[in-house]
């Protein structure tokens, strides 16, 4: 078995659904497709009896890849088909100055939403990647966490001086303020169990970032992917990647799939995420810097924090000295 069929809904359980798309993964098109992006890395056969097919879910409106890679699949996807060299190279390409801007932004809006000065705080990035994030907020003197499944990526993080956790191990006594998901829930077969997990190792109050691709009216744009290897084709067809991205959220979706694990959305003040902004280095980095934090986080419907506990404000009275 080198798949997993995925009949319900894998973040409500719902088993209502409505079939958008079914597509072999012999498809001539489909495996072009493949063969370009991951640069004939698949050994010949290894998709054979698979297919791709988009399901909805009728409750909730996530989308979902109903046959998923089982673990040998995946672990061969992400650490041999994605050769982490080349994922290694791209990423450090992407670092820029508006991205470590946006992280800065990032754990001050945390820190200040949570009233904690940041030696006190215990933050997790769960799928932390190359561990840029980690970087930034251990730099404000947080107590900083990395989780990832991949050996060289762990690597990398231990030559950082960013220790590693098993967030799911049982006897850990590490509970966070912030656990940071960013791009990470689209990949998982089963997300509910995972969520459930990080969930359990979250303070009272303690804040959950999720990050996914935009997959808001995915359900109308379905017949248009075509499997051109452009790169203009590659924006429709993202938030529905065959095999990586295989859970599609918008906005009510991934509310629904916090609101079951008891999570609900944290209500962030804005003056937060503007806080210091004014320190940027110039006039054009200032604008574009507010209105990527502003677009990100009031227009972006799925980049969403999410709250464990029941009153929007951690300590029940305004943060002080937010004039
Ligand atoms: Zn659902």
């Amino acid at each position: 078995m080198m798949f997993i069929e995925r009949v319900k809904c894998p973040t409500c359980g719902n088993s209502s659904k409505i079939t958008l798309l079914s597509i072999p993964f012999s498809n001539p098109e489909l495996l072009r497709w493949l063969n370009s992006y991951y640069r004939n890395r698949i050994p010949k056969g290894s998709l054979d009896g698979m297919d791709y097919i988009l399901d909805q879910c009728a409750a909730c409106g996530l989308i979902w890849q109903r046959q998923v890679g089982d673990d040998d699949l995946l672990n061969s996807l992400y650490e041999i088909w994605i050769e982490p060299k080349d994922s290694q190279i791209y990423n450090e390409g992407r670092r820029s100055v508006q991205q470590a801007l946006a992280y800065v932004s990032e754990v001050v809006t945390v820190l200040s939403y949570l009233a904690i000065n940041p030696k006190d705080a215990n933050f997790l990035d769960f799928g932390m990647g190359w561990g840029h994030w980690c970087q930034v907020a251990k730099s404000f003197g947080c107590q900083v966490y990395g989780a990832d499944l991949s050996e060289s990526k762990m690597a990398q993080a231990h030559a950082n001086g960013i220790p590693m956790i098993d967030p799911f191990f049982l006897d850990s006594e590490t509970y966070f303020d912030l656990i940071n998901t960013e791009q990470v829930f689209e990949h998982l077969a089963n997300p509910h169990r995972i969520l459930t997990g990080l969930v359990r190792k979250l303070k009272p109050n303690g804040l959950l970032k999720i990050s996914v691709p935009n997959g808001t009216g995915m359900e109308k744009r379905v017949h248009r992917i075509s499997w051109d290897v452009t790169p203009s084709s590659r924006p429709l067809l993202m938030p529905v990647q065959p095999l990586e991205h295989i859970n599609c959220f918008h906005r009510k979706s991934l509310d629904i799939f916090a609101a079951s694990v008891g999570l609900v959305p944290a209500k962030i003040p804005l003056k937060y995420e503007f806080r210091y902004a004014a320190n940027m280095s110039s006039l054009k980095n200032a604008a574009r810097g507010l209105l990527g934090i502003t677009y990100k986080n009031r227009l972006y419907p799925t980049y969403r924090f999410y709250r464990r506990g029941g009153v929007d404000h951690p300590f029940g009275h305004p943060q002080r000295g937010d004039g």
